[in-house]
């Protein structure tokens, strides 16, 4: 996906658990991921007493050492955590919250579908099992072997999210916190995530974005087996339109690569770039085809385990897109293998 036509006024990430101040009172935080995707951008607004924590990294080891040693420094320099805000529940932004809730004693805002969300992966419960995504998979045409390397690997959440706060502070879209002295509104997204915040500064000109809008590589857009027909695909477009009221000058801070300006751009690119992977698959659906099969079309790649079901999820998602505009139809075969075919 080009990034072309987009300003980015910072030219390197900061080194793990270095502070890097990106406008008035934020300071921008990188800590590592053992994934392709090997950081995730955190943001720490307000200084002295009233610091504010936007997401917290993986739950793993090698964050909690760097969070420690910078917290230490915090401390010592008279500054102290006063909140904690989760953009959604993925082990990369929601790994830490609890610990660090505990540790500072502060409170920790969410959303609700994602507090529930995360809890139901962490307990296995209503529906978001491996068995249950086993199966959602198996019926979009995964092989056994594969099957069994999901069942396998068992719960990698719970691996990623030790623990999740058991309260939360609810924030709601168009809500409006006021986080170390600043006014942020919330402007929900959907697609990535059952009801993903970012964060809207006017004074500041900031959008803390999430995952909603990343400046190279395109969000994941995902199918859970919880609810097999949703077009994620149109909730991730109508989402990030959201972002066009915004004026062309807003920073946007991303979860994932530098910040830059060009939101306008951006979202032209991200509708661009949906549209086109519609076009692939409807290429392929002359005949039957099940996600499985036409995986290499929008991924002509090899896959480790981690980057499959992403893959096969952003599939499926785009294959209930064509459905939900009618230009596909879903089959389910005697093998219970469900097909998509071209209606014209
Ligand atoms: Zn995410």
């Amino acid at each position: 996906m080009s990034s072309t036509n987009l300003d980015y006024p910072f030219a390197a990430r900061p080194e793990p658990g270095v502070a890097t101040l990106v406008a008035p009172g934020v300071r921008w935080l990188c800590m590592p991921l053992p994934f392709s995707l090997n950081h995730i951008n955190l943001w720490l607004l307000g200084d002295g007493s009233q610091c504010v924590l936007v997401d917290t990294g993986l739950g793993d080891a090698v964050t909690r050492a760097i969070w420690s040693e910078f917290f230490a420094e915090f401390a010592q320099a008279g500054e102290a955590l006063e909140q904690i805000v989760l953009t959604h529940y993925h082990p990369d932004h929601a790994g830490n919250a609890e610990w660090l809730a505990r540790e500072h004693g502060v409170p920790v805002w969410m959303s609700t579908a994602e507090y529930l969300l995360g809890h139901a992966l962490l307990t296995e419960t209503a529906g978001y099992d491996v068995p249950n995504m086993v199966a959602h998979f198996r019926r979009h045409g995964l092989d056994e072997a594969r099957c069994e390397q999901f069942m396998q690997r068992g719960n990698v959440y719970a691996k990623g999210v030790p623990a999740l706060p058991r309260q939360y502070r609810r924030m709601i879209d168009g809500d409006h916190l006021v986080l170390a002295g600043k006014r942020w509104e919330v402007i929900m997204g959907y697609g990535h995530s059952p009801e993903h915040a970012a964060l809207y500064c006017g004074d500041l000109r900031l959008l803390i974005a999430g995952d909603m809008l990343l400046p190279r590589i395109t969000t994941n857009v995902n199918v859970p087996a919880t609810m097999p027909e949703e077009d994620s695909v149109m909730r991730f477009l109508q989402s990030v339109r959201r972002f066009a009221r915004l004026p062309s000058d807003t920073l946007v801070l991303p979860s994932h690569g530098l910040p830059f300006r060009g939101v306008h751009e951006r979202i032209a690119q991200l509708q661009a770039h949906h549209t086109e992977r519609d076009a692939l698959l409807a290429e392929q659906l002359a005949q039957p085809r099940c996600a499985t099969e036409l995986l290499p079309v929008l991924f002509p790649r090899e896959l480790d385990m981690h980057q499959l079901m992403f893959a096969l999820g952003e599939t499926i998602a785009h294959l209930n897109h064509l459905v939900q505009r009618g230009r596909a139809q879903r089959r389910t075969g005697n093998d219970a293998v469900i097909r998509f075919v071209s209606l014209h």
